[in-house]
């Protein structure tokens, strides 16, 4: 089954009013390859969510960069999925590694925010990836195993899921894994998926990369078989964020 080309935009926590205006009108300008080649989503703060669907061109559109793991109620300072759904946002990047790490989400906490926020009708993409601890003592596959099967365990439904694999020594810090580094990881996911879901499941299943993927190095990762693009933090607030989706084509 083909896999359309996905490319992400996480603004993290960073912007102003003018700021995200201002990269929505370059976005909006930019000619990319059609919708049919590949799948565009920015992720910007919640607070201006609106203000950038509202003005992005209808070819994109946008994710939250986290929600509450089930029903809204007393949950001070939480988003919740049905928020997201009732204001039109499609996309929500879950158990990103800055949560992981700073906010001690688990691996069990991710797999149940997916499964909830798929239950809600959003699109997910969901973040994997080891440290450099773990890659240096050869453990980086046995981590992104348990971090995907805590998301199986709980998702039986795979159409709405792209998986962003995310090594956490690559991101923000510009050392990019070599195409070499994410094809392996990447191949080594779609297998395990075979083997613990189905072949459909991965032969379908959109695996992106991410981690200081830039204009310069976006080619060669996007010329990978199993690398079905990026998660693009650092460089998604930059024009060369246009190039990044161009690597679709
Ligand atoms: P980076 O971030 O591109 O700035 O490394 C990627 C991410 O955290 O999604």
């Amino acid at each position: 089954m083909a896999r359309k080309f996905f490319v992400g935009g996480n603004w993290k926590c960073n912007g102003t009013t003018e700021e995200v205006k201002r990269i929505a009108t370059t976005l909006n300008e930019a000619e990319v390859p059609s919708e049919d080649v590949v799948e565009v989503v920015v992720s910007p703060p919640f607070v201006f969510l609106t203000v950038v669907k509202s003005l992005l061109r209808s070819d994109f559109h946008v994710a939250a960069q986290n929600c509450w793991v089930r029903k809204g109620g007393a949950f001070t300072g939480e988003i919740s999925a049905e928020m997201l759904v009732n204001l039109g946002i499609p996309w929500v990047i879950i158990g990103h590694s800055e949560r992981r790490a700073l906010l001690n989400e688990s691996n069990e906490f991710v797999g149940d925010k997916v499964a909830y926020a798929l239950s809600r009708g959003l699109k997910v993409i969901a973040c994997i990836g080891e440290t450099l601890e773990q890659r240096e003592s050869g453990s980086t596959m046995a981590v992104v195993a348990a971090q995907t099967k805590a998301i199986t365990e709980k998702v039986t439904n795979w159409e709405n899921v792209v998986l962003a694999y995310e090594p956490v020594w690559a991101i923000g810090t510009g050392k990019v894994a070599t195409p070499a580094q994410a094809q392996e990881v990447h191949c080594e996911l779609r297998k395990w998926l075979h083997d613990n879901v189905g072949a459909e499941v991965a032969a379908s299943t959109r695996i992106i990369y991410g981690g200081s993927v830039n204009g310069a190095n976006c080619k060669e990762l996007a010329a990978q078989p199993d690398v079905d693009g990026f998660l693009v933090g650092g460089a998604s607030l930059k024009p060369e964020f246009i190039d990044i989706i161009e690597a679709a084509a």
